[in-house]
């Protein structure tokens, strides 16, 4: 569920027209809806409520790749999220935010000495370990440091799911997480080393994920390897349960379906009286952003064969060229008329720079603005300048409130980023 619809026949997001922004920050542009970020946060915290019992209540730790602006992780923050991290620079995104360090978890497959050394000081809430040589250079950074921080490993169940190749992260030859065996060699290897204090066990097979069977799955062998550590007298107070659940990106219903997640997450991990964190990021921003366009021209060719020719372009929404994902296109004024199908693409050199091919849509004209619902989830965080196009900008509206929270670089401050030599 999402707050982009029409009233008196035009586009809003929330109560601001989606034209206003349109007029006032130019195209192309993304849209944030606050009240969509915070029902998104709360269904996932409502869909937990009644294991409570069995479960306690998770650290929703929210996946701050996929809408990393710092406004958006504010709205998130104080919802009560945490923050799921993979660089110094989302951890200083999310602390910025106003996320606490005991909210904040570090992940990915290659943290560099100075990374973890900055995890290590802050005191995060822990770091997820992805193998045996991090594990070796984390002791002897947080030895160094003289502090000792809370480890989990991240486990590779061999169990990879997701709704591309591109996007599956648990599958035997993907570069994440520890293998089984290895992975518990290494918690016993370092479960009594007194430079590290591992507090558990972390998954995350893969995004997009519409089915609940392979995240059931891989939580069934997380929960065997806790039994396992746990038979050897070595504490496993905590599960990282990942994110991936996936979102429909054709209509407005979410297809994950919480409460059957929260019930099986109950069923899986329920007995071990293990605290939770799950590491949603699609799921809670997907739908909570437009990316706003203007429509450049509409070229007809011999074969009869329309092209809608957009100022937004791949390097402004990278999800089609990279994983050929689909976004719907919706005209912010709709006319009447027949939907005709159109090839939909960009201004950027690259065949890639198509956004839908033979898409039925109503009569547009040059001139017209239109939105890609859906894009709120590795949309503005995947944007880049190629072609010397200025980085895309972004606005938050909350109720008839709105922001650019992401001003729209110059071509002044564009150039000055490039200081030419003197000696050139
Ligand atoms: C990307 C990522 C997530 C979020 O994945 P979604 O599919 O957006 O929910 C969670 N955890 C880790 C470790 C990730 O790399």
């Amino acid at each position: 569920m999402h707050h982009f619809a029409l009233n008196g026949g035009a586009l809003h997001a929330e109560d601001v027209p989606l034209k206003t922004i349109a007029e006032a920050v130019g195209t192309p542009v993304y849209v944030y809806s606050a009240a969509t970020l915070r029902r998104h946060a709360d269904a996932l915290t409502r869909a937990f409520a009644p294991h409570e019992a069995t479960l306690g209540q998770p650290l929703v730790a929210f996946a701050v790749k996929a809408a990393s602006n710092v406004s958006v992780l504010r709205v998130l923050a104080r919802s009560g999220l945490g923050a799921d991290t993979v660089s110094e620079g989302e951890i200083r995104r999310a602390l910025a935010a106003g996320v606490p360090a005991e909210r904040i978890v570090f992940s990915g497959v290659g943290k560099t000495d100075a990374e973890l050394a900055f995890a290590v000081g802050l005191g995060l809430r822990q770091i997820n370990v992805e193998s045996t040589v991090e594990m070796e250079r984390l002791a002897a950074v947080a030895g160094r440091a003289g502090r000792v921080p809370d480890v989990a490993v991240r486990v590779n169940p061999k169990i990879g799911a997701g709704g591309h190749a591109k996007i599956t992260t648990g599958g035997e030859g993907d570069k994440f997480g520890v293998p089984v065996e290895e992975a518990l060699d290494l918690y016993r290897r370092f479960g009594r080393d007194p430079r590290l204090n591992l507090v558990g066990l972390a998954c995350h097979i893969g995004s997009q994920i519409t089915e609940l069977g392979p995240l059931r799955a891989a939580f069934g062998v997380l929960a065997a390897m806790t039994r396992t550590l746990r038979a050897e007298g070595l504490d496993v107070p905590r599960l990282d349960l990942g994110g991936g659940l996936g979102v429909a990106y054709a209509g407005d219903d979410p297809t994950a379906p919480l409460a059957e997640y929260a019930a099986m997450v109950a069923e899986t991990v329920g007995g071990l009286g293990v605290a939770l964190t799950l590491e949603p990021g699609r799921l809670i921003a997907a739908n909570a952003a437009v990316l706003l366009a203007r429509v450049i021209q509409v070229t007809e060719r011999g074969d009869g064969r329309r092209i809608l020719v957009l100022d937004a372009a791949m390097n402004d929404l990278l999800r089609p060229a990279l994983y050929d994902a689909f976004h719907d296109l919706v005209p912010v004024a709709p006319r009447e008329g027949e939907a005709l199908p159109h090839d939909v693409v960009g201004p950027v050199c690259e065949t890639g720079d198509t956004f839908a091919r033979d898409r039925p849509l109503a009569p547009l004209q040059a001139g017209d603005l239109v939105a890609f619902t859906g894009a709120g989830a590795y949309g503005a965080t995947m944007a880049s300048e190629y072609n010397s196009r200025p980085l895309v900008p972004e606005v938050l509206v909350d109720g008839s409130r709105w922001a650019a929270v992401r001003k729209r670089p110059t071509y002044e401050d564009m150039l000055a980023r490039e200081p030419a030599p003197d000696w050139l």
